[in-house]
């Protein structure tokens, strides 16, 4: 087929998308950590949930496990992924004397200390978010076994008996759907007037910018692929919205290779975003692979400016000691 054959695709490129501030600083601790001390450095589970971050920092020395009993004694530094840790691991790094480096976003930590004020003040959290995530256990480790309680739908929201309607507080996951969150708060909120929590919820503003750009961009195309993983929350629920508002075809795609051509087959029009923890190189690998077959007509429609920074952990930046 000659360029000029091929039929014409008009490309919606959703702003923002890809990475955000945490996962940044997450694959950074990573690099500068390879850079000041060489190989090997240790991450306890995958630094972000993205196969193609973290082959490149294997590639680079990096050791990637999934608990600390995995690790041999070592001088070596050993990386927490950005999405925080029970209270268990860093003590369990200290007693083994590890060179403990903790990448968690600082928006995860946030919701750390939000739960542990709750807590001192005695009272009993309500967590909505998804059981087993990386992120849900390590904010329900940083309290007691059975201080938090995790509500995952607006179903269990109506069922839920806690033990002192007046002593009772939420906290959230950052990368949920700001829908389904804002549903299940609201059922909160009418069972418990009194219950305390952050404004609206903990989810962050990468999160909420990538659904409310997916929002704008999904009703107007015929399909959407989000670049991202399957155990990625924010890329899940980033195909999860553009499904709702009612695109014909939503897909997650972590390669070019995972597309299946026949979905695409007559569309017009393709919107692309891509999750927090997604590298813009596989957008671009994902456009390549469309332009081997379409004429592309490219477009950016943009939801929000994003300017957030967040800087190295301590030890690692150029003016510690
Ligand atoms: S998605 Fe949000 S909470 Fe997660 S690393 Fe990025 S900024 Fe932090």
């Amino acid at each position: 087929m000659t360029a000029t054959s091929k039929p014409e695709l008009h490309i919606v490129l959703c702003s923002p998308r890809g990475f955000c501030a945490g996962v940044v600083r997450a694959i950074d601790t990573v690099e500068r950590a390879l850079k000041l001390y060489g190989p090997p450095v240790y991450v306890r589970h995958e630094i972000v949930h993205n196969r193609h971050v973290v082959e490149s920092l294997r590639t680079k020395g990096a050791i990637f496990v999934e608990e600390l009993d995995e690790i041999p004694d070592t001088d070596a530094p050993v990386v927490f992924s950005a999405h925080g840790v029970p209270k268990s691991i860093p003590a369990e790094a200290e007693r083994r004397n590890f060179f403990a480096l903790d990448a968690t976003c600082p928006l995860v930590t946030k919701v750390h200390r939000e739960a542990e004020i709750h807590f001192k003040r005695g009272r009993e959290i309500a967590m909505i978010g998804h059981a087993g995530h990386p992120e849900v256990v390590g904010t329900l480790g940083q309290l007691p076994p059975g201080a938090v309680i995790l509500i995952e739908t607006v179903e269990q929201a109506k069922k839920f008996e806690p033990k002192d309607a007046s002593k009772l507080a939420f906290v959230t996951q950052t990368t949920l759907s700001i829908d389904d969150t804002a549903a299940i708060v609201a059922t909160l909120k009418s069972r418990f007037p009194d219950i305390i929590g952050p404004h609206k919820e903990d989810i962050c503003y990468a999160t909420t910018n990538r659904q409310l750009a997916v929002k704008k961009v999904a009703p107007v195309v015929d399909a959407l692929i989000v670049v991202g993983a399957p155990n990625s929350s924010n890329s899940q629920r980033l195909r999860e919205v553009a499904e709702r508002e009612g695109c014909p075809v939503s897909v997650l795609a972590q390669r070019a290779s995972d597309l299946d051509w026949s979905r695409f087959e007559g569309i017009k029009s393709l919107g692309i975003t891509a999750g927090a923890s997604a590298p813009e190189v596989i957008v671009e690998e994902i456009m390549g692979a469309f332009a081997e077959r379409y004429e592309l007509h490219v477009e950016t429609v943009s939801a929000a400016e994003e300017n957030e920074f967040f800087p190295l952990p301590r030890s690692l930046r150029p003016d510690a000691a």
